[in-house]
């Protein structure tokens, strides 16, 4: 054994449980040892042996600008020789702040007037939960499957993500009393929407759901899907939250709703969630909405939510820096990156004859072993998954590093050049036959 990725797993799997602190990242559907990252720079990612790979997962979303930009970089080392973190408010929350509500805007529509920073998505969608919960003073919560909103108790059943990966159906160590508060609903399906709140509209404090779903595969939302739940939700009194955690800032400057609304789609989540783009790859998430909505949080309303570290200068920093160099051009260079690769992928699996889907979100894509993008979880689950795991230990052996399972998004960054993508594009066609070929 002499590959450093290899020595490092096995003491990795000593001291932490699984020798990853997060599971996706353990290879457990794909098999084999997990690459150890030593740099990260624009598309390219090195390991602890020394090998260089374009890389396909962008940290899980947050590397818009692709890695280590500069000039993100740098506003994090002007804010840490300020100092690392204080406890009290500062002028870049305010500019952060500032930034965010200001991006959220389409159609005459001003959904973010107040924003709450955090620390990381799943503080975001938990304190948005208990926020929607004191606002209505109602218990329960709808969500669907095979969406990810974070690994918060009530938040796990039926969820995408590793949860899918791993084909649990939620988690031990959440009690059945406080999973009962969460109602599944098949994704994609107006009508069980409308029969849940039929059933129990008048408990029924939120509804949550992604603004594109990413967590199973890519899913795109049936047109007017988001504004019909936003509809149903309200007619019920209750709220709408829209989870941009991971489409927020990467797929338009005003996240997927942004997309929707400029496409004709207008509807007013109450609140949304943000997080990985927002916090420029530091550790920075963040909810928004209606100042009516907002103020009931602590200190001016009821709803209490707090955080040592919520705020942190340097995640402040890079998320100031990050959402400045985010212009119209960024995201022109991201989709245009990503119609590449996707069409490339498609090709190269065309050509061997593989069975699949490239389902498209704005930038956003993935890979089904399935005849058509699937439209919910049900269908997303019944492809080949199993052509995954040798298509991407061929694309890994020829320097190209995807997602560590067919349920997670692929992640383009600006940083992605003809250089790069020409690599990407290149490895494409051994990867189709070794998946061709399983
Ligand atoms: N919501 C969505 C849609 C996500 O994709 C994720 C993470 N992938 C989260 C919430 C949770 O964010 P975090 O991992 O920062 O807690």
């Amino acid at each position: 054994m002499t590959d450093r990725n290899d020595v490092l797993f096995e003491h990795a799997r000593d001291v932490i449980p699984g020798g990853v602190n997060s599971p996706v990242r353990a290879y457990g559907s794909v098999g084999g040892t997990p690459r150890f990252l030593a740099s990260a720079r624009g598309a390219y990612v090195t390991d602890a042996a020394g090998r260089e790979y374009v890389d396909l997962v962008a940290s899980w979303g947050p590397a818009l600008l692709g890695h280590a930009h500069p000039e993100v970089v740098g506003a994090v080392q002007e804010a840490a020789s300020h100092g690392l973190s204080f406890g009290a408010p500062t002028e870049g929350e305010v500019e952060l702040a500032d930034l965010i509500a200001g991006r959220v805007r389409a159609g005459g529509l001003r959904p973010v007037e107040q924003v709450r920073l955090v620390s990381t998505g799943t503080e975001a969608t938990m304190t948005a939960i208990r926020l929607a919960r004191g606002v209505t003073g109602r218990d329960l919560l709808v969500k669907f499957d095979g969406n990810y909103h974070g690994h918060s108790d009530g938040l796990l059943a039926a969820a995408g993500s590793g949860v899918a990966t791993l084909a649990l159906p939620g988690t031990a160590g959440v009690p059945a009393a406080v999973a009962a508060q969460t109602l599944v609903a098949p994704y994609g399906d107006l009508d069980a929407v409308r029969q849940v709140f039929a059933a129990r509209g008048g408990e029924i404090a939120a509804v949550i759901v992604e603004a594109a779903p990413a967590n199973m595969g890519v899913v795109r939302p049936a047109p007017g899907y988001n504004a019909a739940l936003a509809q149903i939700a309200h007619e019920a009194g209750a709220l709408l939250i829209l989870d941009e955690v991971l489409t927020g800032f990467r797929v338009h400057p005003a996240g997927y709703w942004g997309l929707q609304v400029e496409a004709g789609e207008a509807f007013e989540p109450d609140i949304i969630t943000f997080g990985k783009v927002v916090g420029g790859g530091m550790p920075l998430a963040a909810l928004g909405g209606k100042r009516s909505v907002m103020d009931r949080l602590a200190p001016v309303g009821p709803v209490y939510q707090a955080g040592t570290l919520s705020g942190n200068p340097l995640s402040v920093a890079a998320g100031i820096a990050t959402l400045r160099l985010a212009t119209p051009e960024v995201y022109a260079a991201v989709d245009a990156a990503a119609s590449t690769v996707a069409d490339a992928l498609s090709a190269a699996l065309s050509a061997e004859g593989v069975v699949h889907a490239v389902p498209r979100a704005g930038n956003l894509f993935g890979l089904a072993f399935l005849p058509e993008a699937p439209a919910d979880y049900a269908t997303a689950k019944t492809q080949e998954a199993f052509r995954y795991t040798p298509f991407f230990h061929a694309l890994l052996d020829a320097g190209v590093s995807l997602p560590p399972s067919v349920f997670e998004a692929w992640f383009l960054t600006a940083a992605h050049d003809e250089e790069a993508i020409g690599r990407i594009v290149e490895a494409l066609p051994a990867a189709a036959r070794a998946a061709a070929a399983a």
